[in-house]
């Protein structure tokens, strides 16, 4: 009997145990197991969608044991807290579990960069509970404001800072700015009260698209009323301000919410893997052509957790739901022909189809 063993039931997860038990499917002598910490699957690219209100929580979470109904797939619900690449064994805070083959595929977490006050005084955004928590917060922030007094005191609560205009801080800020009128209106709030800033060290919002997107993109946050601070480095967030520094200058401003979408980092799991195996930036785990660890030929990577640089290229894949479907097709067809040894491995050569933008619910850029 031969076990694969999946770490995470993510965008790479799910379709890697799929796609392998399609096709060991007549093999009875293959047990394949994934493991998540959440018994649903989150579709982490719509988080920002329900932090603003515009689609219902339920939505964007999808029952694993419905995702693999029928198929050979066990389905274990465990926080995998280390793994023993010697030994071969998952250690989990429910249980072991112990494998021949292992894929990686744990997903990411939010980066701080270390700038302090971040973990204490900003709300993120990259699990169902970071959206769920996000969406009670904004809805309670307006709640509260129409009930306070004070309009200096009103104007900084109903001040938001975006931080991070890469995909993820442009998509949660274009959502916030068309959810604000919508709260204004339910709580009798005037709009030019409420402050909405998008701060990033970059020079322009999500640089890796070309500069004319760059600029659909300021034109379009500008036209809803959002402030793009662009080469500004924050440094210190506190309770009630958030500081950076612009052209030499620190400025400390007056906030109400801080919302950090700056940056991510390997989640913490796939991190320990990275310091056992090799370690590249972001905590990602190098890998072979065939999509197996560098240093452990047994361990496969796939999705945000793996690095690689295809042919030809300069920098590895990016960490996009595409490249987690792909690299889930080159992992299963490779894990099949190693746990039957029959067939030849295939090389990971990814062909993506470039990248989409949206800004609110009713304008995109691609
Ligand atoms: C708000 C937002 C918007 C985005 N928008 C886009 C977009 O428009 N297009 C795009 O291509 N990409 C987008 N992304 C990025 C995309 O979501 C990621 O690239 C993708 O989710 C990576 O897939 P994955 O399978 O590697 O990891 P994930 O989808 O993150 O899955 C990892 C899984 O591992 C589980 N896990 C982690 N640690 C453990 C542990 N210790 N034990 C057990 N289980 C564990 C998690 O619960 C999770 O289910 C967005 C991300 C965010 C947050």
């Amino acid at each position: 009997m031969k076990r694969v063993v999946i770490i995470g039931a993510g965008y790479a997860g799910i379709l890697t145990a799929k796609k392998l038990a399609k096709k060991i499917k007549k093999q009875g002598d293959v047990e394949i197991t994934i493991i998540d910490k959440n018994p649903f699957h989150t579709m982490l690219t719509e988080l920002h969608e329900v932090a603003a209100g515009r689609v219902d929580e339920d939505s964007i979470k999808i029952s694993l044991s419905k995702v693999f109904a029928g198929r050979k797939v066990n389905v274990a619900l465990d926080t995998v807290t280390d793994v023993d690449f010697e030994s071969k064994l998952i250690k989990g805070e429910e249980a072991s579990y112990e494998y021949d083959y292992l894929v990686m595929a744990a997903g990411s977490k939010p980066t701080t960069y270390g700038v302090p006050g971040v973990d204490e005084y900003t709300l993120k955004l990259w699990s169902y509970e970071d959206a769920i928590l996000l969406k009670d917060h904004i809805l309670n922030t307006f709640r509260r404001a129409a009930a306070e007094t004070n309009e200096k005191e009103r104007r900084r609560m109903l001040t938001f800072y975006v931080v991070g205009a890469g995909f993820t801080g442009v998509e949660m800020v274009g959502e916030l700015a068309e959810y604000v009128p919508i709260l204004c209106e339910k709580f009798e709030i005037d709009r030019k009260e409420v402050t909405m800033v998008n701060v990033d060290g970059l020079s322009r919002p999500v640089p890796n698209m070309p500069e004319k997107q760059s600029a659909k993109i300021a034109k379009r946050l500008d036209k809803m009323g959002v402030e793009l601070c662009m080469n500004a480095f924050v440094t210190r967030i506190t309770e009630n301000s958030i500081v950076f520094k612009r052209n030499d200058k620190e400025e400390e401003r007056s906030v109400g919410t801080v919302i950090w979408v700056a940056g991510i980092q390997s989640c913490t799991i796939a991190e320990t893997a990275a310091d056992a195996l090799e370690k590249q930036r972001g905590g990602r785990i190098p890998v072979d052509k065939y999509l197996r660890s560098t240093k452990d030929e047994s361990v496969y990577v796939v999705g945000d957790n793996m690095y690689y640089v295809p042919e030809g290229d300069t920098t590895s894949v990016p960490q996009m739901v595409e490249n987690g479907e792909q690299s889930a097709g080159a992992a299963a067809h490779n894990l099949a022909a190693a746990v039957t040894g029959q067939g030849e491995m295939e090389e990971y050569k990814p062909s993506f189809h470039g990248v989409m933008v949206c800004v609110g619910g009713r304008y995109g850029t691609a």
